[in-house]
């Protein structure tokens, strides 16, 4: 700092130096800048063997020395107590103007920054391309930045400062909320105020703009007096929110149309999932609401069968750890629609913290699983007696037999049932009777079967029949039974009786039977030896040992 030429500290020193009658007075002080000082009068001649010289330190109100308050001469002279008091005045004077100085010093560097701080805000704020406004709440006044008026179109004196203009630059589907906002903020409801909406151009045309404030004054019942804001044009945000907005309807349009869900489910690493997004579809699939599952998938998998979880589980985790794409079909049970069939496709997409998104569908194979049902039945089952046909008793009974080598103990009973000289009731009753004596029989022997047993039609008139858990003793019991039935009951069309009889052939099948087909041709040539006997006869083939 630099002493001001002819400031306080200068009229100080001419004062003291009238005042003690000496040579010189010199007021030295030091800062930051350096030592900087004031005087009065010229040195005297032996400056350096000073015959008189006199100081007193400046002390600043908190005890810290400013610099020096020096009286020289150049004769010797007296200096009373008297002086010396004065002196200490002219020192306590100097000091107090030093801190003047230095505090109107300091508050010009302040205020030279806070000037930079604005300059560089007003700056950024014309560059952001926002604008400032300033409102005088009691006078309804308004004063916009050129910024502003820039923003809109308007020239500098384009727009009138009342307020109930600038509400009527409002777009009209706009006004009422953003005058609510206003008030809102205006009563201490919200801590600032910000909305979005449209204000006319100077051209007429609309622009999208958010406005920003806040009260900046109230007075003692905190009434607003002042507020100032900051208008940002938003059009081109919004234009590209629009565009977004549409690609998303777009988008939920085509899933909610397409049959079925679409989905994208979010797996975390620690378990949990949830869906992400899902189609309106997921009523029809799981009669469940897209708010159902979006904090947790847990709500499908209690709509799946039971028996059908832990295949749903594992072929999911499967999927995800091998980075394949999901299918499954399996089965839901709907509070509405019952057991229903579903497909489930979807594709795993890991990230680095080994969270797993799906995106997939699913689909409703119900129709389809019941044609592959009924054509699968079609397949199996003879078409006259409805029973399993030669082939599809073929594999249950190899089921059979693969179920009694995993038990190791049990063993099955297999029966070769040929009805007697069928050829003659044909041959006399016509091919029709014989087609219902065949059923008739057929539905004889199913009524003597338990749910675990399996009769099939492997022939003309020739019968199998496969007793699981079931020994030779009571096989022959079951034999006799069907005999004594088709005896009790014989067949009758258009008042006709016709009596029917029946062979039997029956043998044991065991773990040690390499095929299941052995087994029958056992019971077939048990059922040659009844023919053979005579007809209506029970035969059972040898024990298995001594074949
Ligand atoms: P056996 O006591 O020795 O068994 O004499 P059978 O006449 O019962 O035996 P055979 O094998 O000589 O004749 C079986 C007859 O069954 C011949 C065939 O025309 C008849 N047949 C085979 N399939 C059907 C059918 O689906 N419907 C009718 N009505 N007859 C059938
Ligand atoms: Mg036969
Ligand atoms: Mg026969």
């Amino acid at each position: 700092m630099q002493a001001e030429p002819d400031g306080p500290l200068d009229k100080l020193a001419r004062l003291a130096r009238r005042q003690f009658g000496v040579d010189m007075v010199l007021v030295a002080c030091s800062d930051a800048d350096g030592v900087w000082q004031a005087r009065a009068g010229s040195p005297p001649a032996a400056f350096a063997s000073l015959p008189f010289s006199a100081e007193c330190p400046l002390r600043a109100s908190d005890g810290r020395q400013l610099g020096t308050f020096r009286l020289l001469h150049g004769q010797p002279r007296d200096f009373s107590a008297e002086d010396r008091r004065a002196l200490e005045d002219f020192a306590g004077l100097a000091a107090a103007a030093v801190e003047k100085r230095r505090a109107l010093a300091a508050e010009r560097a302040a205020e030279d920054s806070w000037r930079d701080e604005a300059r560089n805000l007003s700056m950024a704020i014309a560059g952001s391309g926002t604008g400032v406004w300033d409102r005088n709440v009691v006078t309804g006044e308004i004063t916009y930045s050129t910024g502003w008026k820039a923003l809109l179109g308007y020239g500098e004196f384009d727009i009138s400062n009342r307020i109930e203009d600038a509400y009527k630059r409002l777009h009209p589907d706009d006004a009422e909320y953003v005058r609510s906002a206003m008030q809102a903020h205006f009563e201490g409801k919200t801590e600032s105020y910000e909305v979005e909406h449209r204000i006319l151009c100077k051209d007429g045309s609309y622009k999208w703009i958010c406005s920003r404030g806040k009260v900046v004054s109230r007075d003692a019942e905190g009434r607003a007096l002042r507020m100032m804001g900051t208008t940002t044009d938003i059009s081109a945000m919004r234009a590209m929110s629009e565009r977004l907005q549409r690609t998303a309807d777009l988008l939920v349009n085509l899933t909610d149309a397409v049959p079925g869900m679409v989905f994208q489910c979010g797996q975390a690493a620690e378990g949990g999932s949830r869906f992400l997004y899902v189609s309106a579809g997921i009523w029809d699939m799981f009669e469940l609401t897209p708010e159902d599952v979006r904090d947790s998938a847990a709500a499908i998998e209690q709509r799946v069968h039971p028996d059908d979880l832990a295949s749903y589980h594992t072929s999911l985790q499967a999927a995800a750890a091998a980075q394949t794409p999901w299918h499954l079909e399996f089965r839901v049970c709907l509070p509405g629609q019952g057991l229903r069939w579903r497909q489930g496709d979807a594709s795993p997409r890991t990230g680095p913290d080994g969270s797993v998104v799906w995106h997939g569908f699913v689909t409703d194979i119900t129709d389809r699983k019941r044609a592959d049902f009924e054509l699968h039945e079609l397949a199996a089952t003879d078409a006259l007696t409805t029973l399993p046909n030669r082939r599809h008793f073929m594999s249950r009974i190899a089921a059979e037999l693969a179920r009694i080598k995993r038990h190791g103990s049990d063993c099955a009973a297999v029966l070769m049932c040929d009805l007697d000289h069928f050829k003659h009731i044909n041959d006399t009753w016509g091919h029709a009777i014989g087609d219902g004596v065949l059923q008739h029989f057929a539905n004889t022997l199913r009524a003597q079967l338990r749910a675990v047993d399996l009769a099939g039609r492997i022939g003309g008139e020739e019968f199998a029949v496969v007793l699981p858990d079931t020994d030779m003793e009571r096989a022959h019991a079951f034999a006799m039974r069907v005999q004594q039935r088709i005896a009790d009951t014989p067949f009758s069309s258009d008042g006709r009786r016709i009596p029917l009889t029946v062979s039997i052939g029956i043998s044991t099948m065991h773990t040690m039977d390499a095929d299941a087909e052995l087994a029958l041709i056992r019971s077939d040539r048990a059922l040659y030896n009844a023919k053979q006997l005579g007809r209506n006869r029970i035969e059972s083939a040898p024990s298995v040992f001594s074949r």
